[in-house]
């Protein structure tokens, strides 16, 4: 019951209940296995529905503008994956458009549903499914990548054009950074219990 794998060594574990502010360490690797953060809940609702707000801003606005030669080009964060299609690359398209849209939104809006539910105390018996739905996600959200892309790629177009980071850019970056706080404020073993006393 309640039995959680140390991320470092694999070993099960069934965790104490913990007293807020107190960790369990893995008897075996020392590591961090659960830790009881008194207010994780309620801040990681908070940055999640910060990180939600930011999404919907970075997919309305336009997020880099190239100029070359007088002619100006302006892209938004969804047209980025239409631009691949074009261009003939549709499989990598479908992988932007999963990886740095889709699978990221899934995600921060099922942390908002889920942390809701456990901060206001509802009563429902999806939870569980939901708790599972958002820890399959997490690892298909790679917000940090894209971003690191982008960077990357911009540093090489400069040379080539005068190239403008737009309101979505910056609005992705503080989704990125919103949504990775959300994350770090979460405890698994602190999360399933409340999904259980909620269930
Ligand atoms: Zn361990």
């Amino acid at each position: 019951m309640n039995e959680l794998a140390c991320l470092e060594c694999d070993l099960l574990i069934n965790p104490p209940s913990l007293d807020p502010g107190q960790r369990a360490r893995c008897p075996r690797c020392g590591s961090t296995i659960a830790a009881h953060n008194p207010d994780g809940h309620h801040r990681a609702l908070a940055y999640a529905l910060a990180a939600t707000f930011l999404l919907i801003v970075a997919n309305l606005f336009p997020f880099l503008a190239f100029k070359s030669g007088g002619i100006e080009q302006v892209i938004t964060l969804p047209e980025s994956a239409g631009q691949l299609h074009a261009e003939g690359s549709s499989a990598l398209a479908i992988i932007v458009f999963a990886f740095t849209i889709v699978a990221p939104g899934l995600l921060t809006m099922g942390l908002v549903i889920l942390l809701g539910a456990i901060v206001l105390n509802l009563r429902v018996s999806w939870l569980a499914v939901l708790g599972r739905f958002v820890t399959f996600v997490q690892p298909w959200s790679m917000v940090e990548v894209f971003l690191i892309g982008v960077l990357v790629s911009f540093t090489k177009i400069a040379s080539l054009a005068t190239v403008t980071l737009g309101v979505s850019f910056w609005a992705f970056a503080g989704f990125a950074i919103c949504l990775t706080a959300a994350l770090a404020c979460l405890d698994r073993h602190q999360l399933w219990r409340a999904i259980e006393n909620a269930s």
